[in-house]
């Protein structure tokens, strides 16, 4: 009876919920896609194959029973496909807006090889856990015993929230340190509403702190608190900073005003977002309103700020990026969704030089550096563009972009965001920590099973290990990262590949 409602893949085509119209999206920053009816979301999850070897969870970093929840949801039976898919991942709604699924669970999905197109594994998994919110069945996690045991975790991103959740559930007592004013990380001030609203991520925060956890916000560590004030505080310390230096560009005139890191203009509108005063958006540095805008890089980030731009109703929007299309880090389906929106993509592009204007505050400028030396006031008033063509594989087997001389042109922008990805900060110089190993990248050494780093007792997650990388492999790092820390303060569960 209940494989009667399964492997519908010929008769049911594949179908995402409705996408709001790129005019009515481009108003405001929710998100664009609306929400399943329960009857299609069972009738899509009825597409899956109930393969014996599903290629999608082996390739989910959370190994999610998905054809488990897929067969229940297509069954009616939602609870229970609730109380599944929570079994493997702490935050399965906010996975399921914001996985880059084509490269992980529906990029391996046997039916998309056979050309049927992907089960929509992302929007069932997002509609289950959306719908246990709205029935109450997400309950408080109440640990069966209190442990006396303290953990400290530095960073309040999907990393740490991930295993604060875990280590709570198990008794710990659980203190996060952020220097942000929200919890959430990237989640809540990189990522934009319009792929992930601010309320899904301030209810999960919310759950936690209800359970218990701990929170210590506008506290920068190394600044308002010392790394060893943190280990002496607690049994065990957790690193979960992610990675913030921009890496920046070696060009003339890069700091001329109007020229913006990506990090500051996103932090900016997702504070606006939140209803915040933020000043530099006030005073329109930060603002991307009645401007022409050019943005460089080709990733995730860069694709946030093009779609930001046009919500924020700039003039025009154009994106920069050395490489062609086939090429680009960024997804294709953020791309289709800029370009439905409004956003230019100048391929095999990149910027030689920032041209300026002198604006007319020389006096304020004077008085800022009263005894240095005078200084002008420049804004940005063209970006001068090379073009490239692509040239032979490099190492890796890319393309390498090569400079075609002499065509080079004038671009007029009011506004230049740079998004060329982030590089982690000198924390064992930062916080003054001697014996914190770090790799030759700068990111933290840690065993990539225990999450141990080379100071007992302290462990590490997220992209401060792995560099810039996603939200769930920041949320399964954190789970594991839970378990040794467990093994380390009661010797009881596994300390695994020491
Ligand atoms: C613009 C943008 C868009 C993205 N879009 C996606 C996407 O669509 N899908 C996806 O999966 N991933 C996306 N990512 C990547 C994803 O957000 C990260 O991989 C993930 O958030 C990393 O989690 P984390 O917990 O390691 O670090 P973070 O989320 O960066 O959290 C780290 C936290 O540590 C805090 N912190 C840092 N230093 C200190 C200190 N000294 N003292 C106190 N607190 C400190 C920070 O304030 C922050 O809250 C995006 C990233 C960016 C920048
Ligand atoms: S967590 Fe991400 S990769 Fe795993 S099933 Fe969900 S959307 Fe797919």
């Amino acid at each position: 009876m209940a494989t009667q409602k399964m492997l519908k893949f010929v008769s049911t085509p594949r179908e995402m919920p409705e996408k709001r119209s790129a005019a009515e999206r481009a108003e405001d920053f929710h998100e664009i896609y609306r929400e399943f009816a329960a009857q299609k979301a069972a009738e899509q999850a009825g597409r899956c194959s109930q393969c014996g070897v599903p290629y999608c969870q082996s390739h989910c970093p959370l190994h999610n029973n998905i054809p488990d929840w897929l067969r229940l949801t297509a069954e009616g039976r939602l609870h229970e496909a609730y109380k599944v898919s929570q079994l493997t991942n702490t935050f399965p709604e906010i996975c399921g807006r914001i996985c880059p699924q084509d490269r992980l669970c529906e990029g391996n999905c046997v039916i998309e090889q056979s050309g049927h197109g992907t089960v929509t594994i992302g929007a069932i998994e997002k509609y289950i856990t959306d719908t246990a919110w709205e029935n109450g069945w997400i309950e408080t996690a109440r640990p069966e015993v209190e442990r006396a045991e303290s953990v400290g975790i530095i960073g309040a991103g999907p990393g740490g929230l991930a295993a604060a959740d875990a280590l709570r559930r198990r008794g710990f007592q659980v203190t996060i340190y952020d220097r942000y004013d929200r919890a959430g990380g990237l989640m809540t001030y990189g990522i934009p509403g319009f792929k992930l609203e601010k309320d899904v991520v301030m209810r999960r925060n919310k759950l936690l702190e209800d359970a218990g956890v701990e929170f210590v916000l506008n506290c920068n560590v190394g600044e308002d608190i010392s790394f060893d004030a943190i280990r002496g505080k607690h049994d065990a310390v957790l690193i979960a900073t992610g990675v913030y230096k921009t890496r920046d560009l070696d060009l003339d005139n890069a700091d001329h005003g109007g020229v913006v890191r990506a990090i500051d203009y996103l932090t900016a509108s997702n504070k606006v977002d939140f209803g915040d005063e933020v000043p530099d958006y006030e005073d329109s540095e930060l603002n991307a309103k009645g401007k022409r805008v050019i943005v460089i890089g080709g990733g995730d980030t860069a694709m946030d700020c093009v779609r930001t731009a046009i919500r924020q109703g700039a003039q025009s929007v154009k994106c920069l990026y050395r490489r062609d299309r086939a090429n680009m880090p960024g997804s294709q389906r953020e791309v289709q969704n800029a370009e439905e929106e409004g956003v230019e993509f100048v391929w095999l592009s990149g910027p030689g030089s920032f041209v300026g204007h002198v604006t007319g505050d020389f006096a304020a400028a004077q008085e800022a550096d009263v005894d240095g030396p005078v200084r002008t006031v420049s804004q940005i008033a063209n970006v001068r563009i090379q073009k490239m063509r692509l040239g032979q594989p490099d190492v890796t087997g890319r393309q390498s972009p090569e400079l075609i001389e002499g065509a080079d042109y004038d671009e007029p922008a009011d506004l230049v965001i740079k998004a060329l990805g982030f590089e982690p900060e000198d924390l064992p110089q930062l916080w003054g920590v001697e014996g914190l190993e770090v790799t030759r990248w700068g990111t933290i050494k840690a065993n990539f099973q225990t999450h141990q780093t080379s100071i007992p007792g302290v462990f590490a997650v997220g992209d401060i290990v792995r560099g810039a990388s996603l939200v769930v492999w920041a949320i399964r790092d954190g789970r594991e990262a839970a378990e040794s820390i467990d093994g380390y303060l009661t010797g009881e569960a596994r300390m695994a590949a020491e």
